[in-house]
């Protein structure tokens, strides 16, 4: 029976036999934990109908778990050093395809359609490099895709801050955009010791679901730029920071009054206490 790739001893002997250190530059953290990796596939609860995305695979140990539980995988990998050893430690596996590519310079809806087929629905299962967190889950929310569950591990912190209720230290512009397109759970957490190299922050995989918005917007990307504005300064009224946005002259007060007179929201509280659906009244009063 070969060893699976994640395992602590071949992950070390394939990282010394090509002679390479995990690079911090590209978030390189590697899990060695086979209970880790079968919780992930649990949580993503993956059969042979599914289509999955893996951003960052490394030296392959994930991919080796998604390759046995799903139909198929496309994984992008930044890494040239970690491309070519994926092409060896992946070779029995057929039904995995890697891409040499920054994930987020992808056109994923386009490339995934390639890979899949149009509109074929996708999972997307993933240890994440931590450094970009958060621009890659935008990017696969934004992306207008067909999918049906993230499952993705990333730093406990920012795990905190997607399932964040508002009125906490936690809840900010990220926690408000997630709530627009997705239902947030914590599947597992991790701590340091599941890796080679352990990374100085405890993780946890968190498990994000479609969900259709409540109240969907033309332009969310303009619904996010004016809670991004409410958030510029935590400690300030909502008021204060809505008229940094928007200037002070009186014509812009009245209209900020009307609007969130309009919203049934209160100028001097914090943005920190709204919710996605109080954001998005007042974005459209204002429109
Ligand atoms: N999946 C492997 C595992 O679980 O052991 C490795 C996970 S490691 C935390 C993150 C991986 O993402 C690394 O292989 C790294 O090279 C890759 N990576 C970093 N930045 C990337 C990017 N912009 N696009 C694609 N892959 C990236």
């Amino acid at each position: 029976k070969t060893i699976d790739i994640a395992s602590p001893a071949r992950t070390q002997a394939i990282l010394n036999q090509y002679g390479l250190r995990a690079k911090k530059k590209f978030g390189q953290n590697f899990l060695t934990d086979g209970n880790i990796l079968a919780g992930i596939v649990a949580a993503a609860n993956l059969t042979k109908e599914d289509h999955v995305v893996e951003i960052g695979p490394g030296i392959g140990g994930l991919t080796e778990y998604l390759a046995r539980a799903a139909k198929d995988v496309l994984a992008f990998e930044i890494d040239p050093d970690m491309v070519k050893i994926l092409s060896e430690t992946l070779a029995p596996y057929e039904n995995v395809q890697v891409l040499e590519q920054d994930v987020l310079e992808a056109d994923l809806k386009t490339v995934l359609a390639g890979a899949f087929g149009d509109q074929e629905a996708v999972k997307v299962v993933a240890n994440l490099p931590y450094y970009i967190t958060t621009p890659i889950l935008l990017a696969l929310l934004q992306a207008d895709l067909n999918w049906q569950q993230l499952v993705v591990m990333m730093q406990k912190e920012v795990a905190d801050r997607l399932s964040a209720k508002p009125g906490t230290k936690e809840y900010g512009v990220l926690t408000v955009m997630l709530d627009y397109y997705a239902s947030v759970s914590v599947a597992l957490k991790v701590p340091a010791a599941a890796f080679n190299p352990a990374p100085n922050v405890d993780s946890a995989v968190v498990s994000l679901t479609p969900k259709p918005a409540e109240e969907p917007v033309d332009e969310p990307k303009q619904l996010f730029s004016l809670v991004k504005a409410c958030f510029a300064h935590r400690r300030k009224s909502l008021w204060n920071n809505l008229l940094q946005r928007f200037g002070k002259e009186e014509e812009t007060k009245a209209k900020l009054t009307a609007a969130l007179a309009a919203s049934g929201i209160e100028a001097g509280i914090r943005a920190e206490r709204l919710t996605l659906a109080e954001f998005t009244n007042l974005y459209k009063a204002l429109k």
